[in-house]
């Protein structure tokens, strides 16, 4: 990514007001980037025309962020939680004229997890496993996207607690248990910045990449 970090992104930003879309313009301004529309309820600013789109809102927003993507024709860095299926067919409707980066976590150490996970989940095939995931009091989704992404790597069904306290950005720890021994594995955001970083990469990617739709193992595997 270093050779890509002297581009200046101009993007739009979906989420404008919200925790993640402070974080990200504050991260963005930082190298150099522009955010050229803001929307968020009752808002809607715009400069120019963006590069990119992203999304860090609420399901609510989705359909209309497609919207401006089709208007626009630019590409989409999604990262909002909560998705229905409908949701995906639209996203995937849009990725066959545009790049479109969707993930529940641009974390990573949540994708390094996720190919720890599938690469040992048969060594525990026998054990009783569980995860407990703890966020901030205001998140509105349980249990998190990132939590059902993890399952999925797993690739079994297990039971999943939902922990909203206080301020926590996130914490996931999965637990795997026989009648001898507990494995404990844990991810924890330290603050949103991690997600951030993630999403710029992401946007980088949609800025070289002409329509698909990709996850942000795709991003990381471009990188590598
Ligand atoms: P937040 O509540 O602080 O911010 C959401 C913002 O979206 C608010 O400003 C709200 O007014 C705005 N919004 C809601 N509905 C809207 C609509 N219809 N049109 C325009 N704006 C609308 O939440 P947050 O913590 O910033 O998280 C935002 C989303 O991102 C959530 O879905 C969360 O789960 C997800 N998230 C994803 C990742 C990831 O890595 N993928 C990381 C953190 C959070």
């Amino acid at each position: 990514m270093n050779r890509l970090n002297t581009v200046k992104i101009r993007y739009g930003l979906v989420g404008a007001n919200g925790k993640m879309g402070a974080e990200i313009q504050s991260y963005f301004s930082s190298l150099g980037d522009l955010c050229v529309l803001r929307k968020d309820m009752g808002v809607f600013e715009e400069i120019e025309r963006p590069q990119v789109i992203i999304d860090f809102s609420s399901p609510d927003a989705v359909f209309e962020t497609i919207e401006l993507c089709r208007k626009f024709n630019c590409g989409l860095v999604i990262g909002t939680t909560a998705l229905s299926e409908e949701h995906f067919a639209k996203l995937k409707e849009l990725a066959e004229h545009v790049p479109v980066v969707q993930s529940y976590n641009f974390s990573t150490g949540i994708a390094i997890l996720r190919r720890i996970i599938k690469e040992y989940a048969s060594y525990f095939e026998d054990w009783d496993a569980a995860m407990v995931e703890i966020h901030h009091n205001m998140k509105k989704d349980a249990p998190s996207g990132t939590a059902k992404m993890l399952k999925q790597a797993l690739g079994r069904d297990i039971p999943i607690s939902s922990i909203r306290v206080g301020g926590v950005f996130g914490e996931h720890t999965l637990i795997f248990s026989n009648s001898g021994e507990t494995v404990e594995i844990t991810h924890r955001a330290l603050s949103r910045r991690a997600f951030a970083i993630g999403v710029r990469n992401a946007a980088l990617f949609v800025l070289e990449k002409e329509k698909g739709f990709f996850s942000y193992d795709d991003v990381l595997e471009s990188a590598q």
